[in-house]
């Protein structure tokens, strides 16, 4: 039997109901994931972004007047063409670079206008990350990966671990605690990045074709996780080519040459989770 092949049947596992941003978490930190409010207010507004890139003496305009919205608990995909202005896009919501022209505004805070050091404090508060190639430090166990961002932040080592610990739990790897990357599946090591990505408790995630290095199945099972933090009020906003990923979000959006063309809702989204234990069913038959 594959020793990475991971055979449960719930890619997630909270134990405990939602939770809201003003509950207590047992160890009195922040709850990993936060039930968002609805009918709050947006957590993305973005109005007529601009970014040229200068190479030399030539211009690149990636991004043409870009506006929207993104209400907390949506899960949005992001699609177009390479070149179109995605990657340019994802730079500039997740604060890691400055538009050209227009505004942006996160959580209620604009940020567009922020230097690039209070952009980092914002980024590290707000939001998680998630890439196509899990960048996980290789000699690295996953409890210390998924406690990077904390040494950032500040928090002391018991805490860290704490949190870590917990996180990894949320997503399925709670006995795999100290495995290094090489020694879990592709899955597996996108479920320690997300794992990552949630330790902050960030409001918003950003996710960078997820599923690109990974096989249909595995992709199903990254899905159902990010689907069910999704429900628990996490919001996302993930990048894919694939449109069979699209389905499992409730809204799509798609760039063409640096413009916002489509922007409509998924009638009815896939469900991951039903999907993933017909899959890992299908595993279990399969390996026994
Ligand atoms: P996508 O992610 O959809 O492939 P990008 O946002 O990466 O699109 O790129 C949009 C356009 O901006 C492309 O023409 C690309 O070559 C250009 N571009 C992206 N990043 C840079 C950069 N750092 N410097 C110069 N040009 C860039």
């Amino acid at each position: 039997m594959n020793q990475n092949m991971d055979m449960s049947t719930n890619p997630v596992s909270f134990s405990s109901p939602k939770t809201t941003r003003s509950s207590s978490a047992p160890d009195g930190a922040a709850p990993l994931v936060v039930n968002a409010d609805k009918q709050g207010k947006p957590i993305i507004v973005v109005n007529n972004l601009h970014k040229r890139y200068q190479i030399g003496r030539t211009f690149v305009h990636a991004l043409r007047g870009v506006s929207l919205e993104v209400l907390p608990g949506e899960f949005v995909t992001v699609r177009g063409p390479s070149g179109s202005g995605k990657s340019t896009f994802m730079n500039l919501i997740g604060c890691l670079d400055h538009p050209t022209q227009g505004t942006y505004w996160l959580s209620g805070k604009q940020v567009s206008q922020l230097s690039s050091q209070e952009l980092a404090r914002v980024r590290n508060r707000l939001i998680g990350f998630v890439f196509q190639g899990f960048n996980l430090l290789s000699r690295a166990s996953a409890l210390s990966n998924v406690e990077m961002p904390m040494i950032y932040a500040g928090l002391r080592k018991e805490l860290r671990q704490r949190r870590a610990r917990q996180a990894l739990q949320l997503v399925g790897l709670g006995a795999r605690l100290n495995h290094k990357p090489s020694e879990l599946s592709g899955g597996q090591q996108q479920r320690v990045a997300i794992a990552r990505a949630l330790v902050n408790s960030p409001s918003l995630l950003l996710a960078d074709e997820p599923t690109g290095n990974l096989d249909s199945r595995t992709s199903v099972e990254v899905m159902a996780i990010l689907q069910a933090l999704n429900q628990h009020g996490l919001t996302i906003v993930l990048v894919t080519h694939e449109p069979d990923i699209a389905e499992y979000a409730s809204r799509q959006i798609t760039f063409r040459d640096g413009r916002l063309v489509r922007d409509e809702p998924v009638a009815n989204p896939r469900d991951a989770q039903t999907e993933w234990a017909v899959i890992a069913k299908q595993n279990i038959d399969e390996a026994l």
